[in-house]
């Protein structure tokens, strides 16, 4: 029996063409979704492939200067290569792992293959260079060309606007979900498949573009030093690709969940998922964190509740805990991939509402009692020592606890000339330093601090005028973070300096 088929609300034709009676092979064009399985774009494929009785080929390219590129992303981005590798090998597909090694080298690769393709699936999503470079693909590709979505539990085609909070995308959400709770894309996209092996691909491919080596995919140090990116962010502490993306959830699930409501909050507690970086490569599908949390809470599908007009708690039964987090990965996390498609200037100061707008400019002369230049926050040279083992953190990590991402990024506005300078330096840093970074919740995470999603909050101060205000000081009361002020407090930790004014 054929499995079950992509849902029409996921795709997007961009070449209505017809499948190309002549052509080789069923082309699945990876970019975002780096992962082999939990995938729709691949189930997709797979389902054109067994209507065709053709091949299957997935190509998996990394580019060479992409914005940011640095040690620190191509060696996940590759780990993860590698482990799609290893999962499709023995199945019926060919898979083709390519890295430019230099800026412009991959440029025809795409066309190339597309051209003996009956039709070619690729990744829909919303955000960074992508959706201009799969136009410029639209353009290039003659046969069948569709986007999929696979990421998030609301499928973008859903929303017809931006949401400005996160409640009413809640209200949203809860009635989509309430309406017609989604399908799923497959755990094993295999099962049932029978597919014509691929042939090698044309010697002149080959040759031109050769499939990356395992030097390249394990990220050997000697293969990363012939790039000329950043080398000075270094790789980070943890590995890209979709096993150690499911390690680290069950993990999560099996030990911190239970803790999440309560402790999320605080550095010390170690509450938090720390997913983040596999969901913005697409190492995880948000589609196989919830079913982890589902089957650790025992829940099945008529278990959900009624839309509970956006309230956070009770929609969808579960304990305290996971519905805390399900808030995060499905509201907070899908809020901005649907921001993201409706506002294609979401990284604009411009994007903000008007309240928010208003109330900067009209503080935009006030003085400002620290400033700072970029390179002074990127080397952690601010006079608070909480915000500067924040930056160590983010420097040395590639990640950077919740909620002292929220106190960062607040601090930041309040040290630079303005706010257009401020989103300016925090894409910048995040971008840079985070793993997650260049995603729609890097975008969520900035502008929020100017505002977005959020509301007025009195008093109105120099500076913020009324947008939400935060403090060291406040934070150090509020939250456990001893231990982490011991491991990222430099020399200024706690009784080695003078400590916290704001
Ligand atoms: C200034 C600033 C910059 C940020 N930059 C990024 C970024 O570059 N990439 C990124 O993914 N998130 C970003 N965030 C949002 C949030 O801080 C991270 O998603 C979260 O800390 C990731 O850690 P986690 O996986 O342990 O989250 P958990 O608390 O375990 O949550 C699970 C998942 O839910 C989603 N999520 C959680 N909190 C938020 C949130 N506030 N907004 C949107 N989604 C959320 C994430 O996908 C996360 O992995 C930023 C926030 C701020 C204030």
């Amino acid at each position: 029996m054929a499995p079950p088929a992509v849902p029409a609300s996921r795709i997007t034709v961009r070449n209505a063409a017809p499948p190309a009676a002549d052509g080789d092979y069923v082309l699945y064009w990876c970019t975002a979704n780096r992962r082999a399985s939990w995938n729709f774009a691949l189930d997709r494929a797979i389902e054109w492939a067994m209507q065709l009785r053709r091949p299957l080929l997935v190509l998996e390219a990394l580019r060479a200067d992409y914005p940011w590129a640095s040690a620190r992303l191509h060696r996940f981005v590759l780990q993860g290569m590698a482990a799609n590798r290893a999962a499709f090998a023995g199945k019926p597909v060919l898979y083709r792992p390519y890295v430019e090694p230099r800026a412009g080298a991959g440029k025809g690769l795409l066309a190339a293959l597309a051209r003996r393709a009956c039709v070619v699936v690729g990744d829909d999503w919303p955000c960074f260079f992508l959706p201009a470079m799969t136009a410029a693909a639209a353009r290039a590709i003659h046969v069948r060309f569709e986007l999929v979505d696979g990421n998030g539990m609301v499928p973008l085609s859903a929303s017809s606007a931006a949401f400005p909070t996160a409640h009413l995308f809640r209200r949203f959400w809860q009635k989509e979900l309430a309406r017609e709770f989604p399908a799923f894309p497959r755990p094993d996209p295999w099962k049932g498949v029978t597919l014509p092996l691929a042939g090698p691909l044309p010697a002149t491919v080959n040759s031109r573009w050769p499939e990356a080596d395992e030097s390249l995919l394990t990220a050997q140090p000697g293969a990363l030093a012939a790039f000329r990116f950043r080398h000075a962010v270094a790789p980070a502490p943890f590995a890209g690709g979709a096993p150690a993306a499911r390690a680290a959830l069950l993990e999560f699930v099996r030990q911190r969940l239970p803790r999440y409501a309560d402790e999320r909050s605080d550095p010390d507690h170690d509450a938090v998922s720390g997913l983040s970086p596999w969901l913005h490569f697409g190492h995880l599908s948000a589609h196989e964190v919830f079913a982890e949390v589902a089957r650790r809470e025992g829940w099945k599908r008529g278990d959900l509740g009624a839309p509970n007009g956006g309230s956070k708690e009770g929609f969808w039964q579960m304990s305290a805990a996971a519905e805390a987090f399900l808030d995060q990965l499905v509201g907070w996390r899908e809020l901005g991939f649907h921001f993201c498609r409706h506002r294609p200037d979401y990284a604009d100061f411009e994007s903000l509402p008007d309240w928010a707008k208003a109330t900067l400019r009209a503080h935009a002369l006030d003085p400002r009692l620290h400033t700072y230049s970029l390179e002074q926050f990127a080397a952690a040279r601010t006079h608070d020592p909480v915000w500067n083992a924040a930056q160590r953190e983010l420097v040395a990590t590639g990640r950077m606890h919740n909620y002292l991402r929220m106190l960062w990024g607040k601090k930041i506005v309040e040290w630079t000339q303005s706010p257009q300078q401020a989103a300016a330096f925090m894409i910048e840093l995040n971008n840079r330093y985070a793993v997650d970074g260049r995603d729609p919740n890097s975008y969520s995470g900035i502008f929020w601090t100017l505002g977005r999603f959020d509301r007025p909050w009195a008093p109105e101060r120099d500076v913020f005028g009324v947008i939400r205000w935060m403090s060291s000081a406040n934070t150090l009361k509020k939250l456990r973070m001893k231990a982490y002020l011991a491991r990222w407090g430099g020399d200024e930790g706690p009784g080695k300096g003078p400590f916290v004014r704001d």
